[in-house]
């Protein structure tokens, strides 16, 4: 095996190795099948396998009982930005969103886009989307409230959810699904691009709640319609099979190795406070996020300049630590520290900061 080094990329990002570790082995014969999984049917046996297994596997690590579908739907999390207004929204009613950042306001764009009634009800703007914003006022008419739980562009995390009353939750759970457990009964819908926290790029995880199946109209294209998905378990059309596949044994890992969500989030939380721990010891390296709304996935950090920036990101690169620019749109630099990232990654980063502050401070 090459060297692999300590990936702290965006998305696509780190993958677990024993996940990577069972693709290879069973890469060339799929169980006994003679083919390959990039091979088989989506018709055979052994895919309906795989994926009623990612779907089980999801719904228990995430509780989500039979109340919930949960889907696979190619074109990322931005397509949810658009199939989310035109399937859920509701004649006559507001639809409302917060805005926390890149990925809420390409969401808000889809809803306006196709003329609805869009109320955005909170924004972190006024402060360059640097925190989560609170008391928020929610419509009881509205028919969604859509949130973003992660800001991967501007390291910000709601560390509890908002309270929307009976109007049911939205939320773009890209990049940090499946990294702690919650309730998921006040959520009509939580869908998550699956390349950061649960596999490769190519599918969106949608899990709709029964329920919101009924606002689905009937004039709209039938691959941009959630019950297409939920009556056909995903397989309309050719689902993205590899992406599911190792979703499944993501699933599985998280299960069998990690023992569930509550040990992810206990491990997460670890890694956190030795980062943020090193960043809030230090003069040289600056939090961007606000203390009570920073991110436990990415960790946004500016040096004293950006000469500075880059020497840090190439040396860090040298010393097996990879991805640590910041998103082109902001600059500095950025940890994403997804569920695959372990402590001893954190732990190697947190060193190499110590080092260099000390070299460069
Ligand atoms: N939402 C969030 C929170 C994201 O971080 C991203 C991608 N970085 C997206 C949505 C867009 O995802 P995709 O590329 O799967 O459309």
């Amino acid at each position: 095996m090459g060297r692999r080094i300590h990936n702290f990329n965006a998305g696509p990002a780190a993958l677990p190795l024993p996940v990577l570790e069972e693709v290879q082995l069973e890469l060339l014969d799929y169980k006994g099948s003679g083919m390959s999984i990039l091979e088989l049917s989506h018709r055979s046996k052994w895919f309906d396998n795989v994926i009623n297994e990612a779907v089980e596997r999801t719904r228990r690590l995430l509780n989500l009982g039979d109340d919930f579908e949960v889907l696979f739907i190619q074109g990322g999390a931005s397509l949810q930005f658009c199939m989310i207004p035109m399937n859920l929204a509701l004649p006559g009613k507001p639809v409302e969103y917060v805005n926390t950042g890149t990925w809420s306001t390409k969401a808000i764009k889809e809803a306006q886009i196709q003329g609805k009634d869009v109320v955005e009800i909170a924004s972190s703007e006024d402060r360059n989307f640097s925190y989560i914003p609170g008391n928020l006022t929610v419509n009881p008419d509205a028919a969604y409230l859509h949130f973003t739980s992660n800001n991967t562009i501007k390291g910000t995390q709601w560390s509890r959810f908002p309270d929307a009353g009976a109007v049911p939750l939205i939320c773009d759970m890209s990049s940090d699904i499946m990294s702690r457990s919650f309730d998921p009964r006040p959520f009509g819908l939580i869908y998550a691009g699956a390349q950061k926290n649960i596999g490769p790029a190519g599918t969106a995880l949608v899990m709709i709640r029964k329920d919101m199946l009924e606002r689905v109209p009937d004039d709209i294209p039938t691959m941009l319609k959630y019950s297409t998905f939920a009556g056909k378990n995903s397989m309309f059309n050719t689902p993205a099979c590899i992406v599911i596949y190792i979703i499944s044994l993501v699933m599985k890992w998280l299960e069998e190795t990690i023992g569930g969500l509550e040990n992810m989030d206990a491990i997460n939380r670890e890694k956190g406070a030795l980062i943020y721990g090193c960043i809030d010891a230090s003069d040289f390296y600056q939090g961007t996020a606000a203390k009570d709304s920073r991110s436990l996935m990415n960790v946004t950090f500016r040096l004293p300049n950006e000469d500075l920036e880059k020497r840090f990101v190439a040396e860090a690169l040298e010393a097996g630590l990879g991805g640590l620019k910041g998103h082109r749109s902001v600059g500095g630099c950025r940890a994403s520290i997804y569920n695959a990232t372990g402590i001893d990654g954190v732990s190697a980063l947190v060193d190499f900061m110590k080092e260099f502050e000390k070299k460069n401070g």
